[in-house]
């Protein structure tokens, strides 16, 4: 993070504060909170990665959450969104990837606490052991988590879900089979691997682009009961509840504690806040009826393009900053989109029985 942003950040963050107190009392009234949810990716202390966060400083966090949030699961959060009536500030974890380090510090420490957390794995790279695409191009290997591993999680509570099956940009796919089992399969084959019903899927970079209004569609007809995207954004009651917006949570603790204290000036100040181009999102989502244009425009684009004072302008450059790790692992990803696209026609769906037949049969 450039220092001066940081600078900013902090000033803006204590100027602001008994505001944000102000208009959080006054949603409390209104019923009108919006709930959070963070994500993680890599927990670990060695080949720090922009998507990598130390145990140290997730412990802090954890920490902090247990003092500042409710924490509870994703079905929880949702169901009190779909009431439309919130009073209580509500938080969901979730990781994404699956990295094995997770499982060393971060996994027991929320087990520990009986904390609640939703935990998206790709399955590819679960079943087949390799790195994952993103980390390779970065010169690092860190492993994927087992199966073993994702099943010792189930079995102590964790709700697993798919990150997809390849962690490709779904938005570049354009063969109905490769979106098919990105979606549906990944579904299918982490029920029957883990033993549980799998209820949420994490769309892969997550961003607008990157979420077309086929796999909302796939996702639907498959049974999930919710679509995670990865752009920001707070959920506020009476917003579509199958979307669910997340912010990331492996970054500074200044942004952290940022986000933990909704920004409510700059949600006021925008034209058109992030709220509103969520549920541009979320209307997608109910209809599943607009095209891939519309939803092309990133938030963090959008924002960048409106006036905004230094301080605004320094938190709309934080949020391009830290989707810029994201954009590098869409950018690092494509060559695999071309070959999955070009191998579609040979019978995709069929290569998924096999692999996942051996497994079964390794217990
Ligand atoms: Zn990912």
């Amino acid at each position: 993070m450039c220092w001066w942003t940081y600078l900013l950040l902090g000033v803006y963050y204590r100027i602001s504060l008994p505001l944000r107190w102000w208009f959080f009392r006054k949603a409390v009234r209104s019923g009108r909170v919006p709930a959070i949810i963070l994500f993680y990716h890599r927990v670990a202390d060695d080949c720090a990665t922009p998507w990598t966060i130390s145990n140290r400083m997730f412990r802090r966090q954890v920490q902090g959450l247990c003092r500042r949030v409710e924490l509870v699961s994703l079905n929880e959060l949702q169901r009190q969104l779909s009431e439309r009536n919130n009073r209580r500030l509500l938080c969901a974890i979730t990781f994404d990837d699956g990295y094995a380090e997770n499982c060393q510090q971060a996994i027991p420490l929320l087990l520990e606490r009986r904390i609640p957390f939703t935990y998206f794995v790709t399955v590819g790279n679960i079943l087949s052991g390799k790195p994952f695409e993103h980390d390779l191009k970065c010169g690092l290997s860190p492993r994927p988590n087992s199966l073993e591993e994702i099943r010792w999680m189930a079995a102590a509570g964790a709700q697993i879900g798919p990150h997809g099956w390849n962690h490709v940009d779904l938005g570049s796919l354009r063969c109905s089979k490769a979106l098919h089992r990105e979606v549906v399969a990944s579904k299918e084959a982490l029920a029957s691997l883990v033993g549980q019903p799998i209820d949420y899927f994490a769309f892969p970079y997550g961003y607008p682009r990157n979420i077309p209004p086929e796999a909302i569609r796939l996702a639907k007809s498959a049974g999930y009961r919710g679509i995670c995207s990865a752009y920001g954004g707070y959920n506020f009651p009476g917003d579509d509840p199958f979307h669910l917006k997340r912010y990331h949570g492996d970054h500074s603790f200044l942004l952290y504690r940022h986000r933990l204290r909704p920004d409510w000036l700059k949600l006021c100040r925008s034209n058109r806040s992030s709220v509103e181009e969520t549920k541009e999102l979320a209307g997608l989502v109910g209809e599943c009826a607009r095209t891939n244009a519309l939803i092309s425009i990133p938030a963090t684009e959008a924002l960048a393009s409106r006036p905004a004072t230094e301080a605004f302008a320094a938190t709309t450059v934080l949020d391009k900053e830290f989707s810029d790790p994201e954009t590098a692992e869409a950018a690092a990803a494509t060559p695999q989109k071309g070959n999955i696209n070009a191998a579609c026609d040979s019978l995709v769906l069929e290569e998924t029985a096999p692999s996942l037949a051996g497994f079964a049969s390794r217990g």
